[in-house]
């Protein structure tokens, strides 16, 4: 069996979960009263949805928060690491507190995915752009468990230096699966994720998510409107198909 390991995305993947980060955002920005921090600041740091869809296009919180402060160099975020790193950290436990409430359902077709990637013996990863704490409250709030027992392997963004599109975290979990490219399927729901996957050399299944859907998933090696519609027997036939003519390729270079 060529399949050896699925790797999920978290945030609109697994779960809707944009709609609760931007929740715990702006109840964090209110907290800590930032803008009196940033008064020059005209624009408001309560993050509307159009607000929000726009800088999800930036990975990672503390670089989505240093992005809206330097729009349009209205303010130099140099000085404000510290101030930033603090918002994030607050901005996490909060959403921690948000998720444990239960407001959190996994997507559709992915807790079946998981459970017969298990009756197939095929290992089950995280590869996220998301800090691991995220990831741990979601496997709490969702599958009711500890994220290391519902996850063989966890790679995290806050564990390496770029974050998606750049494929240093599934080049991670695959480090950690000790497995190749070839052998995983990513399973994604937004251009960054796709480019990162497809960048590390991974098959990679896209369903668009909430926040996800106006972006261009057209080269996806596999584009779904919804997980439940995964079979793992023609992903298996596809990824066969597409590494085949990937190392066919590669040897009539060398020939
Ligand atoms: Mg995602």
């Amino acid at each position: 069996m060529p399949l050896k390991a699925l790797i999920f995305d978290v945030d609109g993947t697994l779960a809707e979960t944009e709609e609760l980060h931007r929740r715990a955002f702006n109840e964090t920005f209110a907290a800590f009263d930032v803008n009196h921090d940033w008064p020059d600041q005209e624009r408001s740091w309560q993050w509307d949805e159009e607000t929000y869809a726009r800088l999800l296009k930036t990975t990672g919180g503390k670089e989505r928060i240093t992005q809206y402060l330097s729009e349009d160099a209205v303010i130099d975020p140099a000085p404000w690491k510290s101030r930033i790193t603090e918002l994030h950290r607050a901005k996490t436990t909060r959403f921690g507190e948000l998720l444990g409430n239960g407001e959190l359902e996994l997507r559709p077709g992915i807790a079946e995915l998981i459970e017969h990637a298990r009756r197939l013996r095929l290992r089950v990863a995280v590869a996220t752009t998301t800090s691991r704490p995220n990831v741990e409250a979601l496997s709490r709030a969702c599958f009711a468990q500890d994220a290391d027992e519902v996850f063989d392997v966890i790679a995290a963004g806050d564990e390496v230096a770029a974050k998606k599109p750049a494929p240093d975290v599934y080049q991670l979990a695959l480090k950690r699966l000790e497995l190749a490219p070839t052998d995983c399927l990513a399973i994604e729901d937004s251009l960054n994720g796709l480019n990162a996957a497809q960048s590390a050399g991974l098959f990679c299944v896209v369903s668009p998510s909430a926040y996800t859907r106006t972006e261009d998933h057209s080269a996806a090696d596999l584009l779904l409107p919804e997980f439940e519609r995964v079979d793992l027997d023609d992903v298996q036939k596809m990824m066969r198909k597409k590494h085949s003519r990937f190392s066919g390729k590669v040897t009539a270079k060398h020939t």
